[in-house]
């Protein structure tokens, strides 16, 4: 998701409460961030942050850091933030970072991060283009050097050969699959607790069926 460049992004992220700035000098330290020492969780591509803000209302014992390259895209969770301030509901323990998430292991300390959740990740269809994938065996090695013991994954995607790449890079990298599911809506157990994101409104709005895999390391 690229939206139109907003010229007044730039200082809209500079200026906000909601960012972290000069997150590489935080790595190790983010419990300072949080002023406590709840686990964190990361949404790597978090577009606009409907999934994580939600997240962070319901479950106020967890720090969530919501994580997104385009400056446009971040401005637009931002907004939300000020709506949710207007109405004085804007979860405490909600962060945001404008970084390429290829960049993890230099803004976050190994044990540091308890979840990582990767909802409707670009497919980036091109072969060549396959390490760019949010589930490739390059990207899960950085997550390896930021998850506690017992730290997941959870992915979420309606994108049949996206999914199916991502249980492969799980294998080739000696990862543990723990839940797999091909229609997460239609799955009794996760369906209960199941948040949805903004893509996954919009596509299983569609008829699309979710697919959904947890993992760990
Ligand atoms: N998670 C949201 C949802 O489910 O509604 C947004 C999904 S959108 C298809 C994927 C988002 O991931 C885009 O906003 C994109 O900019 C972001 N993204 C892709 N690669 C990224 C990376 N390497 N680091 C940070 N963000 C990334």
């Amino acid at each position: 998701m690229r939206l139109r460049n907003i010229p007044a992004a730039k200082d809209e992220i500079s200026n906000s409460p909601y960012v972290v700035h000069g997150e590489k000098d935080y790595k190790g330290r983010w419990m300072n961030v949080f002023g406590n020492s709840n686990p964190i969780a990361l949404e790597v591509g978090m577009g606009k942050g409907r999934f994580i803000m939600d997240m962070a209302e319901l479950y106020p014992d967890w720090n969530f850091v919501g994580i997104e390259m385009y400056d446009s895209v971040l401005l637009r969770a931002l907004q939300k933030m000020d709506d949710k301030n207007a109405k004085g509901c804007v979860p405490g323990n909600l962060r945001f970072l404008r970084m390429d998430a290829r960049e993890l292991p230099e803004v976050f300390a190994k044990d540091e991060v308890a979840k990582i959740y990767l909802n409707f990740s670009d497919p980036w269809p091109k072969e060549r283009h396959a390490k760019r994938r949010l589930t490739s065996r390059q990207f899960l090695d950085r997550y390896v050097k930021i998850l506690c013991p017992d730290g997941l994954v959870e992915f979420k995607t309606d994108n049949g050969p996206l999914f199916e790449f991502s249980l492969e890079e799980i294998q080739a990298s000696g990862w543990e699959l723990m839940t797999c599911t091909y229609d997460l809506h239609h799955d009794r157990k996760l369906a209960e607790s199941n948040i949805m994101t903004e893509y996954e409104e919009k596509f299983s709005g569609m008829g699309n069926p979710i697919h959904k895999l947890i993992a760990r390391p």
